[in-house]
């Protein structure tokens, strides 16, 4: 049952062979046993139940509500749920209720979606690993698979289980983990750098970052305005059209969605490649890309062209500049952003009552970790007045550059680009703490933060297994609101690709630690 896509759900639901409550309790149990990946912050189990057992009646009355009545959904917890707790996984929001629901969650629940529960990230979504969070870091579901542990107990003892295991990847690693896991089928994520296909890639789902203007922000808590789209991360390419189909459009609520209306679009089975252009970035080739990645990346580059589409190389020149430019555009709008928790408004305030001021920084030095702290004071000094012009109005130029660098390549007839997602697989948790917050994020938001710059769609599609047994992907990227054609290309090479999301359940390594792991195979 768990193993089913979305819309084989769905259907089941349709014609009773399927029940929304036994659903919701395969689901919660499975959320229950895999506890330990820290996937959710906050599992709505009531409010879920609830939720369920009025889509049952709805089903048994012959009259469901939508496309996703009945099927359990997770949500970061960076969107606000009315009369459920949104923290962002930082101090300064633990305890914060919001009065009414993100437009994209509300669209969720307005088509009958069941809300399992509120997923883990990085602190305000800064971060690639998901183990910046109040609540612990988020374990990759891959750690557990006996491929990984054959592959690795001679590097490294895996007497002590809890050191052994890699990334999920960030900031929606919780989204991406309880897509994984099989505890729901379909996850928000957002993404303002890669937040959404970084976890998705080393998760092994498929996640979607839309074009900016597609999908209302609107209950998003902001990171940085002018880069964040909400994200979807489901098992396959199917999954991700049907709801992006539920989510997109015009919202009066953002005034930056777009006006025009979405056409929602159904893929076919049997996609064709003959006559699309591919285009291979040729500054994609960075230094610390895995062999593994660019093997896997030049074989589907030929896989491509077997099957009749035109692959060529081009040249997007100003990439090189992106991550630099990203940092500086990302902390300058973090710390405007970020302005707005100041112990008055939201969640947390520090017990100082000497003056407004000192109110104000020991609620901030509390209810933030360093690395928000830090982003704040860089985007504070690129935006002083003497510093102004010289990084944050350079780097709102050199953006333009490289959204104008996509613009030609797509007018001179490139359909899409493909290019790796990551450098490479996961990182060993150990390895990864090792550096700091801003170092990673520069390694991991390589590939993706581009997208961002530039605004326009970008796909992850699991790929395959790395020799070490872990999910690799690969990114599409689109034109701008042609969202039609990249999900196209995606399940053309999802179906080349044929990797299963919950494959890892089959291979859960028999030790103690997966004596609980082997209820959980039972569940499937
Ligand atoms: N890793 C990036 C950052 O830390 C991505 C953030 C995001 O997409 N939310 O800024």
């Amino acid at each position: 049952m768990l193993g089913m896509s979305l819309r084989e759900a769905a259907a089941a639901l349709r014609c009773g062979q399927l029940n929304p409550i036994e659903l919701y309790q395969k689901c919660l149990s499975l959320i229950k046993e895999t506890r330990f990946l820290n996937a959710y912050i906050n599992v709505a189990e009531d409010v879920a139940l609830r939720q369920a057992t009025e889509a049952e009646k709805r089903f048994r009355q012959g009259k469901p509500l939508g496309e996703l009545d009945g099927i359990p959904v997770a949500v970061k917890d960076n969107f606000s749920t009315a009369n459920i707790e949104t923290t962002c996984a930082s101090q300064m929001l633990k305890g914060y209720i919001p009065p009414y629901n993100a437009t994209v969650v509300q669209k969720l629940l307005d088509q009958g979606a069941v809300l399992m529960g509120k997923t883990n990230l990085d602190e305000f979504g800064m971060g690639s690993g998901s183990t910046d969070s109040i609540f612990g870091p988020v374990k990759n579901p891959w750690s557990y698979s006996k491929q990984y542990r054959e592959k690795n107990s001679g590097s490294r003892t895996i007497a002590d289980d809890d050191s052994d295991w890699v990334i999920a990847g960030g900031s929606s690693g919780g989204s991406a983990v309880a897509v994984s896991s099989g505890t729901c089928f379909v996850a928000l994520g957002s993404d303002t750098g890669g937040s959404t296909r970084n976890p998705a890639s080393h998760c092994g789902v498929v996640g979607l970052k839309p074009t900016y203007g597609l999908v209302s922000r609107h209950g998003l808590i902001p990171l940085v305005n002018s880069m964040d789209v909400p994200g979807i991360l489901a098992r396959c390419v199917d999954d991700v059209a049907t709801v992006l189909g539920v989510l997109a459009g015009h919202d009066p609520l953002d005034s930056t969605t777009i006006q025009d209306p979405f056409q929602t679009f159904t893929l076919p089975d049997d996609i064709d490649v003959t006559n699309l252009c591919v285009g291979i970035p040729k500054e994609y080739h960075a230094p610390g890309l895995s062999t593994e990645t660019l093997s896997l990346w030049s074989r589907t580059a030929d896989l491509l062209e077997d099957a009749g589409a035109k692959v060529v190389e081009v040249s997007l020149p100003h990439t090189r500049y992106s991550i630099v430019c990203y940092h500086v555009l990302c902390t300058a709008e973090v710390a405007s952003n970020m302005a707005r928790f100041d112990g008055l408004e939201y969640g947390h305030r520090a017990n100082v009552e000497d003056s407004t001021e000192a109110m104000y920084s020991a609620t901030r030095r509390e209810g933030f970790n360093d690395v928000v702290r830090g982003r704040i004071l860089s985007g504070n000094f690129f935006l002083l007045k003497q510093n102004y012009e010289k990084y944050f109005l350079k780097a709102q130029k050199v953006r333009r550059l490289i959204a104008d660098d996509f613009v030609k390549v797509f007018k001179s007839g490139v359909d899409v680009l493909l290019t790796p997602t990551t450098l490479g697989d996961a990182a060993p948790y150990e390895d990864f703490i090792q550096e700091d917050n801003r170092t990673r994020s520069a390694q991991e938001d390589v590939f993706t933060q581009c997208a961002n710059m530039a605004g326009v769609p970008a796909i992850t599609v699991p790929a395959g297994l790395s020799s070490r047994g872990l999910p690799l992907g690969l990114q599409f990227i689109g034109q701008a609101f042609r969202e039609q054609q990249l999900l196209s290309v995606a399940k053309w090479f999802e179906k080349q690709m044929n990797f299963c999301p919950l494959d890892f359940y089959k291979h859960l390594e028999n030790r103690d630690i997966c004596q609980r792991k082997s209820n959980i195979a039972s569940l499937l």
